[in-house]
């Protein structure tokens, strides 16, 4: 629920029934696949309150830096309310201003530990003539209602409200959302039929496309980077006049980038993320191939979608890669395995790595 957007807080109410175990715990993850960095997301959560069936409190105290044992008391249904602040300038998290707000699962939801593959659904209250539109549909007649299989695909899930433009397509039958939070110059008709041809390539390459529904979701109220989830991405832009050409190339290369990981390492992925495990670092050497063959790939869909007429040599990559100096003493897989402490912690000894 959002009260008040200036406040940059969100309040949830878990609902979970069906217990019979005298403790509960419940966990905040502490990092979101596709950005490999422990963000510590429980440091956001401002307020926790469990209560029964009778509105009254129930016991509770933590474990460990994430998670939460509450003592049932007997309850069989237990609601949890909970605040997190929401206001960190990035994709990377949830956030809520006047304009909107972002969805990004694991900075909000909290899960039942031992219980992440039950379906789930979750009601968004939102201020009054703000929209919802994301990478779950309304199931039904309630346009902030969605449902998901289970905590893996809520929270998957890129979720956008508030005040922003927004433009469909169909590709094989198949819906795309493409929105836009926060001030821009774009010509989303010309995203529509641009991202079309990416969509349409790229289908061509896997052949077929492997979800229901894909939303693209830009906000240029943050940060830039991009973070690529199973059903959509996020990608923050700012400060960029999207009516030149330079900026709609930007864009292109992004958006083909991002798409492309709904196969590579959504959908084609290490065994360390099958399931990823929330509570910790996911080690895999192979980030590497997910990135590297992801940005390989980025240009030639566009050049396949007949969105660019040249591509560059694949020399130059290789050729950037062995220019970069720490090439000569951290390979690429002891790169990708020590990612979670150097990727996003970058400083001029450690320049090895291209992501998003
Ligand atoms: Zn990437």
């Amino acid at each position: 629920m959002v009260k008040q957007p200036r406040t940059h807080v969100l309040e949830v109410r878990m609902e979970i029934a069906g217990l019979g175990q005298p403790e509960l715990d419940v966990s905040m993850p502490v990092w979101t696949p596709g950005s490999y960095l422990v963000r510590e997301y429980e440091r956001h959560v401002i307020s926790f309150a469990p209560k029964d069936e009778a509105d009254r409190l129930l016991a509770w105290h933590k474990v460990d830096k994430n998670t939460w044992r509450i003592a049932t008391d007997g309850a069989q249904r237990v609601l949890l309310d909970y605040e997190v602040y929401a206001r960190e300038p990035g994709i990377r998290w949830s956030f809520v201003y006047d304009e909107g707000g972002h969805i990004l699962g694991p900075s909000l939801f909290m899960y039942v530990v031992g219980a992440t593959v039950a379906p789930t659904s979750a009601e968004f209250h939102l201020p009054h003539g703000w929209r919802m539109t994301g990478a779950i549909a309304p199931a039904g007649d309630n346009p902030y209602l969605i449902s998901a299989g289970s905590y893996h695909e809520l929270i998957d899930a890129p979720m956008l409200m508030g005040d922003f433009t927004d433009i469909e397509f169909e590709v094989e039958g198949v819906p795309h959302v493409i929105a836009i939070l926060g001030p821009h110059n774009a010509d989303l008709e010309r995203w529509r039929a641009d991202f079309t041809k990416i969509v349409e390539a790229c289908s061509g390459l896997f052949g077929g496309l492997p979800y229901e529904r894909y939303a693209f979701v830009f906000t240029t109220l943050t940060g830039g980077g991009g973070i690529e989830h199973a059903n959509g991405t996020t990608i923050g832009l700012s400060g960029l006049d999207f009516q030149s050409e330079q900026s709609h190339r930007i864009v292109l290369g992004v958006t083909a980038h991002e798409f492309f990981h709904a196969w590579n390492v959504k959908r084609i992925q290490p065994p360390a993320f099958r399931p990823y495990d929330y509570e910790q670092e996911n080690y895999t050497d192979a980030i590497w191939f997910y990135e590297g063959f992801t940005s390989y790939y980025g240009d030639r869909i566009l050049h396949r979608a007949g969105l660019i007429d040249a591509l560059g040599d694949p020399a130059d990559l290789v050729s950037r890669y062995r220019e970069t100096p720490g090439h000569a003493v951290q390979s690429a897989a002891s790169a990708s395995f020590n990612a979670w402490i150097h990727l996003y912690r970058s400083d001029e000894s450690f320049n090895n790595y291209h992501t998003d």
